[in-house]
């Protein structure tokens, strides 16, 4: 039996950061995942880091402070598998050219005359560059995320707590983390309403240079070290039949089969905003995100939801009962609903969840466990 202070169950973008800010802090730490490290979303995500931009408001000043951390955080982590050159985004319904002016970010507008001075390739478009972008290579992030961290594959049915210790077969640990995107809690956390939200990447060859990002509906990246560049997007739900994800995607029968109209779609999309030459698909990535309705990503403290009713019935009337008044699962913590932004909210979130655990240092309201727990007590 090997024991450690930290088991986290998920290596995606969730999972190995924190499993990476707690080794950091001379914890010793073990990650497990069924599919291996980025096995999951976090291997399929275009990993794009791209402002939010829009007049202020809580979630895009979330968004915009953790990209501001995690590109720094990054450049020291992976100084040659990100690229920073920058994102244009093309106004679309959702972001119209109001939207794109409209915030405290710094942009630049680039007509179609600009563009098409920079590159021939450019078709009719216009839009707003912002320069603190990047896109960086998911799979290399994680793995050197876990540099100092043991990982077994294992596909985690149940956690059997005894003696103030967690037992996952052949290992142990005294707290659990749970990083598991849109796969089933392995504890009954019925505030959390994880829905997955179903996307493709696809991996191109092409010998036109692509200088920078660009976003409308979908994103294309520029071109990459090695030589391809990515394009991707998510944007399909599963339907309300297949809301529970049992598997990856890429062996999920609700998705098998889709790429090829899947890719049409994407290409067609990148096409609209500059033509590609000797384009050749290299590969295709399926994934689902882990979003909940309110956009905001949930960290903290697991919260039983039954106990905590049981001991304070009158929170469903409303009653205020503190925080630390609430049944808690033992030394169990989550960290998930990353939603579009896994790999720019990642670093940034674990470095708040690793000091909570550690320090005590306090979560905001908007993205804790608690927010999510009073929410349904009230509401049901
Ligand atoms: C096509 C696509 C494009 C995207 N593009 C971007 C982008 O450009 N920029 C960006 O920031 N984000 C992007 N995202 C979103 C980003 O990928 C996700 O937010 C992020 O990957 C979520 O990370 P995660 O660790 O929460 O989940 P995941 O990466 O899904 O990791 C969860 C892991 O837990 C494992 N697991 C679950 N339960 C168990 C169990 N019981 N036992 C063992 N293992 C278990 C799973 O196997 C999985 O590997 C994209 C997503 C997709 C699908």
């Amino acid at each position: 039996m090997k024991t450690y202070d930290f088991l986290i169950i998920g290596a995606g973008s969730a999972g190995c950061n924190i499993a990476h800010f707690l080794s950091q802090e001379d914890k010793s730490v073990a990650v497990v995942d069924r599919e291996g490290i980025a096995g999951g979303a976090s291997g399929a995500a275009g990993a794009f880091l791209s402002p939010l931009p829009g007049k202020q408001n809580s979630y895009n000043t979330l968004v915009n402070d953790a990209l501001k951390y995690s590109i720094d955080f990054y450049k020291k982590l992976i100084p040659n598998a990100i690229d920073i050159h920058g994102v244009l985004r093309v106004p679309n319904d959702n972001f119209n050219q109001k939207k794109l002016q409209d915030n405290g970010i710094r942009y630049d507008f680039y007509d179609t005359k600009k563009l098409q001075n920079i590159s021939k390739n450019f078709r009719e478009i216009n839009g707003y560059f912002y320069k603190d972008a990047a896109v960086l290579e998911p799979k290399t992030t994680c793995n050197k995320l876990l540099e100092n961290c043991d990982f077994y594959i294992k596909d985690v049915k149940a956690l059997s707590f005894k003696n103030g210790l967690y037992e996952i077969e052949d290992l142990q640990a005294k707290n659990i983390i749970l990083a598991q995107g849109v796969s089933n809690s392995l504890v009954e956390l019925p505030y959390m309403k994880i829905s997955p939200v179903f996307g493709l990447r696809i991996d191109v060859k092409t010998t036109t240079n692509v200088p920078f990002n660009l976003h409308k509906s979908i994103s294309v990246s520029s071109n990459k070290n090695d030589g391809t560049l990515s394009i991707g997007a998510t944007q399909e739900r599963h339907d309300t039949q297949q809301m529970e994800c049992l598997t990856t995607c890429d062996k999920c029968s609700f998705y098998v089969n889709t790429d090829e109209q899947q890719t049409k779609t994407l290409l067609k999309q990148a096409d609209e905003l500059i033509k590609l030459e000797n384009l050749e698909v290299v590969k295709t990535y399926k994934g689902a995100r882990a979003t909940i309705k309110s956009y905001f990503p949930v960290i903290g403290k697991a919260i039983d939801y039954e106990n905590s009713i049981k001991k304070h019935p009158s929170i469903k009337k409303g009653t205020k009962i503190p925080v630390q008044e609430l049944e808690y699962y033992p030394n169990l913590h989550v960290i998930n609903a990353l939603g579009s932004r896994g790999f720019v909210l990642g670093p940034y979130l674990a470095k708040i969840l690793g000091e909570n655990i550690l320090y005590d240092r306090e979560i905001s309201k908007e993205i804790s466990t608690q927010k999510l727990f009073y929410k349904m007590a009230r509401t049901t």
